[in-house]
Formats: structure tokens, C-alpha cells, sequence
């Protein structure tokens, strides 16, 4: 890693294989430490199974763990995702909530593989299923696969020519509403913030309107760094974390070593004058300034 890298200590957006990342809880724990990540979240998509190790392996190696979540959510048509940080995760509304994205997903991952035989590719949900280290099956398994197969070069060519909104194995996603991912995140004790808010391609006044929707249902603060966004879009996010009374987060969306996105704790810091979602979890002394 060059020196010129960001690094951060503070990293609260990252996948291990109980979601679409591909090293174990232990092994990301390992590397959190390897890179000087302090205080950590785990935010698996839409399940919370690997929180309990997390916790083991992080208190073993003196780092901070915040239990988290990716909620897969959608806002006027489109999909959003709801980090929750903070979270009990033994809140019945919340694993109600959670179950009920489980469910879909598995309904999709047959949909998904069953247009993909229609196609002339059989056999895709066993081949994710094979890939996805626990039962959260997930759009970038199937692009795995069909990479594997030799049906495409990429990732990226998968969701273009196969998985991608519109494609032939497009199944129109029926996430829940973002304020209802909300809610759970609340009533579990948690704080809701909106992922890499810079990714969903939308007009200053839509993210405007999103993230107002966003407080007005209770969520506490927006991802103003990340590593799936432009280092170009902190400023922005900042000021409109600023002007609309919510915290800012911080985090890599690290999915694996060979997989896409920055690696842990590669995020630039915050801009001044936001307030540190982790000093509202409780963590004041992760301070950076
Ligand atoms: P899922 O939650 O199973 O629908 O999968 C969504 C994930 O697929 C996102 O978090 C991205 O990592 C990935 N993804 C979505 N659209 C694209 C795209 N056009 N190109 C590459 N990856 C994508
Ligand atoms: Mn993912
Ligand atoms: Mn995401
Ligand atoms: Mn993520």
C-alpha cells in the first residue's frame, strides 16, 4: 500500500463472508488489525450472523466493534442501502425486518437462476450458492459464477450484460421502503446512516430530497467518506450532513483483497465541522483531528 494511501482508524462499513465478501469473520478481524483499524463496524448485507464472532475476535485483539448491518432498502424506485451501527442485534423487529430481505433474497436467487437457464446458463443458484460463504445469496455471487463459467470476462461485464437493471436476469427488486429499514435500525438501538451516498447517480436536490426523507424518518447520518464513492463527493456530503443536522460516517465497503472497492482503512477523513458518528455511539475518543 502506498504511502500516499489514505488510512484511517476508524473503518465502520465492511463485508465478510456472511454477506458478498470473501474472507471469514476471523480472517477480516485479522486484517482490521493488520492495517491500524482501532474502532470497526461489521455490516454484512441484511443479516447479522456474524456479529457475535466479530465481537469475540475484535475484544481478543483490543479493536473497538460497533455491531452493524447493510439494509437493502428503495427510495422513489431505486435501491438505497441503510447502514444500521449500533444495533441490538437480538431486537425482534429488527431480525422480523431482516428475515423478511432473506426470504426475498432466496425467491430472487431461484428468479435470477431461472432466467439465466431460460438463457441457456443452467444451474446458477447452485453455482452462487456453492461461491456465497453463508446463506445470503446476492447479485454479485451470481456474477462470480458467471464469470467462472466463462460466460463473461468481469464483474463488471455480468451486470452489464446479465444482472444489470433491464438485463436478461434483471428481477425488478422489491427491497423495503427506506423508512421502514429505518425504523428497525432505531428500534433496535441503533443509528441509521445512509451508504455511499455519492453512488446512487442523483441530482443535488434528489440527494437533497433523499436525505431529508432520510431525517425525517429518523435516520442519523450519512456516509460522507467511503470507499466506493469519489473522494470528490466529501466536501459536498459534509455540508449537507452539516445543513441538515446528521452525522457523518466513515467506512471502506471492503468486500475482499481481490474484490473491487479500498481496502480497510483506506478512507479519506472526514472534512472539518461534521460530527463524528462515533462520538454518538459513544466513542468520543476516536477523535482524528
Ligand atoms: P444485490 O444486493 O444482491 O442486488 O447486489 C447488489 C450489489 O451488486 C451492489 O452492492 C454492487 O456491489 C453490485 N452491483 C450492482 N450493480 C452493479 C453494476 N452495474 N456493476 C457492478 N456491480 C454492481
Ligand atoms: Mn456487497
Ligand atoms: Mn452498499
Ligand atoms: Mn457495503
Amino acid at each position: 500500500m502506498s504511502s500516499l494511501s489514505p488510512r484511517s482508524p476508524v473503518d465502520l462499513h465492511m463485508h465478510s463472508l456472511h454477506s458478498d465478501g470473501s474472507l471469514s469473520v476471523e480472517e477480516l478481524v485479522a486484517r482490521v488489525a493488520e492495517r491500524g483499524v482501532r474502532l470497526m463496524a461489521l455490516t454484512d448485507h441484511d443479516n447479522t450472523a456474524g456479529i457475535v464472532e466479530a465481537q469475540q475476535k475484535a475484544a481478543q485483539r483490543g479493536i473497538g466493534l460497533i455491531p452493524g448491518v447493510e439494509v437493502s432498502s428503495e427510495w422513489s424506485g431505486i435501491g438505497i442501502h441503510i447502514v444500521g451501527l449500533g444495533i441490538d442485534i437480538h431486537n425482534r423487529e429488527l431480525q422480523r425486518g431482516l428475515a423478511r430481505i432473506m426470504e426475498f433474497r432466496d425467491w430472487r436467487a431461484a428468479e435470477i437462476s431461472r432466467l439465466l437457464a431460460v438463457a441457456g446458463m443452467p444451474g446458477a443458484e447452485e453455482g452462487a450458492r456453492r461461491l456465497a460463504g453463508s446463506r445470503m445469496v446476492g447479485r454479485t455471487h451470481f456474477a462470480r459464477w458467471l464469470k467462472d463459467t466463462g460466460h463473461c470476462q468481469d464483474n463488471a461485464e455480468a451486470f452489464q450484460r446479465w444482472l444489470g437493471r433491464g438485463q436478461v436476469a434483471y428481477v425488478p427488486s422489491d427491497w423495503i421502503p427506506m423508512s421502514e429499514a429505518v425504523d428497525w435500525i432505531r428500534q433496535s438501538g441503533g443509528i441509521a446512516v445512509v451508504a455511499h451516498p455519492g453512488r446512487y447517480k442523483l441530482s443535488g436536490s434528489r440527494l437533497r430530497a433523499l436525505c431529508e426523507e432520510f431525517r425525517a424518518a429518523g435516520g442519523g447520518a450519512i456516509e460522507v467518506s467511503s470507499g466506493s464513492q469519489g473522494a470528490a463527493d466529501r466536501e459536498h456530503l459534509g455540508r449537507l450532513a452539516q445543513q441538515l443536522d446528521l452525522a457523518a460516517s466513515l467506512g471502506s465497503d471492503f468486500h475482499g483483497p481481490e474484490i473491487g472497492h479500498a481496502e480497510i482503512g483506506q478512507i479519506f477523513p472526514l472534512p472539518e465541522g461534521v460530527q463524528p458518528v462515533w462520538e454518538r455511539l459513544g466513542y468520543a475518543d476516536f477523535s482524528l483531528h
